[in-house]
């Protein structure tokens, strides 16, 4: 198959799509641009490369019989810009694989894989929270930080399709004014899961917000509860809450700086809890290098969709993303 067949000329007609969890295969098709309907979902068998294969096409042969509708997916995974590799770590069955190509073959139409943060960060761009701004960031606050980067439409992939990835590598703050008094307190940075120190990843996310917790309380709460006790007036959840915005504002407002965004939509499991959006978004534009007059961070409007929106206006429109 070469590269002007199938993507490129798949402007109309049906497209399919797929969302690939930890957990769940989410299985749509879109019949028009701007319409996207999951129509299955089976577990993900995380386990076997087989079985994977199987459970596509098993979905596949339900709902695409068409070869030539173009199928994309979204899925947690850093692709090797070399060889193609995808290395997932939620879903180890298809580490190592060259994914798209090995799929290709096997379902026997094109399928083409990219990162699940830039399939929402181009959804919300397009047709969420971003709808009229020219450069969109938009965080994954989940169980996990992760992010997405938007310019003129266009998903800003690089060589690895993670261009907007701002949960490793950038080290949060090893003070925080936990108080409000002035005071700053040590933050032990805490081991990513990628091998760094004290990255965004490891107090960003929900799993963060309850690390944090525990760092500064001893106390192990789920993300809800803390936040819920936050707003009902708790002192322990109220610094607990205090160190996340800190922490987690700083790296936001350099992302701003650096990439001109002029909105930042928040998706994830966190963006459900609308006043700790709010509050940091009100951190976010104190740090920022210019004055923000308008809201800049915002819930995201696609909430659990966005990775069938974005596989199937990549589907749609290749050239959005390199990937
Ligand atoms: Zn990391």
């Amino acid at each position: 198959m070469n590269g002007t067949t199938g993507f490129e000329q798949r402007r109309s007609g049906r497209v399919v799509v797929a969302d690939i969890g930890g957990s769940f295969i989410r299985f749509g098709v879109s019949d028009a641009p701007g319409s996207v309907r999951q129509v299955d979902s089976v577990p993900t068998p995380i386990g076997s490369w087989e079985e994977f294969v199987e459970a596509l096409k098993l979905l596949a042969g339900r709902h695409a019989r068409e070869s030539d509708w173009p199928m994309v997916i979204s899925m947690a995974g850093a692709i090797e810009p070399v060889d193609g590799v995808i290395c997932s770590s939620n879903i180890p069955s298809v580490t190592g694989r060259r994914l798209g190509p090995e799929l290709t073959s096997h379902l026997g139409r094109e399928v083409r894989i990219a990162n699940d943060a830039a399939c929402v960060a181009l959804a919300e761009a397009v047709e969420g929270a971003g709808v009229g701004h020219d450069v969109v960031f938009c965080a994954v606050l989940g169980s996990g930080v992760g992010g997405g980067l938007v310019m003129d439409g266009r998903l800003a992939g690089g060589p690895s399709g993670i261009s907007g990835e701002w949960g490793h590598g950038m080290p949060v703050s090893a003070y925080v004014d936990v108080d409000g008094d002035g005071s700053a307190q040590p933050i032990a940075p805490l081991r990513c899961g990628c091998g760094r120190m004290g990255c965004v990843d490891t107090i960003g996310g929900a799993r963060g917000i309850e690390r944090l917790n525990d760092l500064l309380h001893g106390e192990q709460k789920d993300s809800r509860v803390i936040i819920d006790e936050w707003q009902n007036g708790s002192r322990p959840a109220r610094r607990t809450v205090t160190a996340y915005i800190a922490l987690v504002s700083e790296p936001l407002a350099a992302v701003v700086n650096i990439t001109g965004a002029s909105v930042v939509p928040i998706c994830g499991g966190l963006s459900n809890a609308a006043p700790l959006i709010d509050a940091l978004d009100s951190a976010v534009r104190k740090r920022t290098l210019w004055k923000v007059r308008e809201r800049l961070v915002v819930p995201g409007m696609l909430r659990r969709d966005g990775g069938l929106i974005g596989a199937a206006i990549i589907a749609r429109h290749p050239q959005r993303t390199k990937i």
